[in-house]
């Protein structure tokens, strides 16, 4: 229960009362606790940013509510707005799709990020609770936000589109598509980008419908864990049992660093075991060449190659997306930008739920 308790340390509490709804779920993605502690970092929560350093984020009731907008109902707008409604401001989200959440839905996809929906959920109660607007389908546009005090543009990213001649090939599918399963992927796949979204993608195709991270048995048998711990450090004595990759994938980067370089600390080993075993082959310094209907057409240290593919997937990295700040700000609006609007940072809710935190008391 360590890490339950710095996600609500009235997680107790609240179970008892049978508001089990009102509870902040941890996700269990050890980036602000268990990473922390081993970067020399005060432990803290990715969803409460609040555990740990409560002198900072002391909550004072407004006696001067404003009227404040959220634009973009991601993880960072959740945050802001929750906060914003909390101190007592009159608050107003407007999230452009049909769903709040933003790349969080995208995420909870993956193997193992199941729990994402939590935070989700978490957050929507709250509002709901405090009373706050929610207004879902409603792309705020600066007209809009006219009549607010203040603006949290919390409008997140725009997925990257590498140029490469052939980017527009039948192939080629982005990252958001074959997460949302509008797109299915071929059984060769090149993944164009080797950061954190790019190992999420490549897990998120490995996995079958068995399901081994949910049902304890599945998961044993997969890890080689010896449950009776009969043998040394609980692992079965014959090692790891071979695995039959659903998919042959290559993940292909620019950059001459190693690949999984940004992932967690405490996590990362597990995505990079689960694509090991799976067999993915991870190509570092590529220039990329063209696209065609035989597959990507690459160089490596001045070498031409092919790698064949039935699908190409694009996880390039992300763009800030924030068409509001120009407007606002020549209208003399009260703003801030928080989060993927601010700084594109992939896998990065811990500080786009901080910045909208501190945006809202900042108000
Ligand atoms: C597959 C995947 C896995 C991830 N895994 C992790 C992880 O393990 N750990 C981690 O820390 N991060 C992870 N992330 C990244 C994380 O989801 C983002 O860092 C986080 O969602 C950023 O939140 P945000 O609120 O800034 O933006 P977003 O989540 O992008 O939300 C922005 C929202 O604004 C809405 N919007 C846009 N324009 C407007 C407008 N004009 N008006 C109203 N609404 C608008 C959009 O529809 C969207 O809902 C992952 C992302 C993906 C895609
Ligand atoms: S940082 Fe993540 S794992 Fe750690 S307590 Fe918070 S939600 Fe749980």
């Amino acid at each position: 229960m360590a890490r339950p308790f710095l996600a609500d340390e009235a997680f107790a509490a609240k179970a008892r009362n049978g508001k089990s709804e009102e509870i902040n779920i941890c996700i269990a993605c050890n980036q602000a606790c268990l990473d922390h502690i081993f970067t020399g970092e005060f432990a803290s929560c990715l969803v409460n940013p609040r555990a740990g350093r409560e002198d900072e984020f002391t909550v004072k009731v407004t006696r001067s509510a404003k009227k404040v907008a959220v634009a973009g109902g991601g993880v960072g707008g959740l945050a802001a707005a929750e906060m914003a409604a909390r101190i007592g401001h009159n608050v107003v989200l407007f999230e452009a799709s049909d769903r709040l959440g933003g790349q969080f839905n995208l995420a909870q996809h993956v193997p193992g990020k199941a729990e994402f929906a939590e935070t989700i959920a978490y957050f929507e109660n709250a509002l709901i609770r405090q009373g706050a607007e929610i207004r879902l389908q409603s792309p705020a546009t600066s007209a809009e936000l006219d009549s607010f005090d203040h603006v949290v543009v919390a409008t997140g990213v725009t997925a990257r589109q590498p140029v490469i001649d052939g980017i527009d090939h039948p192939k080629v599918a982005f990252y958001a598509e074959i997460l949302r399963r509008q797109r299915v992927a071929g059984e060769t796949v090149a993944i164009i980008g080797g950061g954190g979204i790019g190992f999420d993608v490549a897990a998120f195709l490995l996995d079958g419908d068995d399901h081994h991270h949910q049902d304890p048995e599945a998961f044993a048998a997969y890890w080689g864990i010896d449950m009776a711990v009969n043998s040394d450090g609980g692992l079965q004595a014959a090692g790891l049992p071979a695995v039959m990759p659903r998919r042959q994938i290559t993940m292909l980067q620019r950059k001459q660093d190693r690949f999984g370089r940004t992932l967690g600390l405490t996590t990362g080993w597990v995505h990079k075991a689960i694509l090991q075993r799976n067999n993915v082959q991870q190509i570092a310094a590529v220039d990329y060449r063209h696209i065609d209907d035989d597959g990507i057409h690459i160089t490596v240290a001045g070498a031409p190659r092919l790698i064949a593919a039935d699908t190409i997937i694009v996880c390039a990295g992300q763009e800030p997306e924030d068409q509001l700040s120009a407007a606002l700000k020549s209208a003399g609006k009260a703003y801030s930008v928080v989060g993927g609007a601010r700084l594109a940072g992939e896998l990065d809710a811990k500080r786009a739920i901080e910045e909208g935190s501190r945006a809202a008391m900042a108000i």
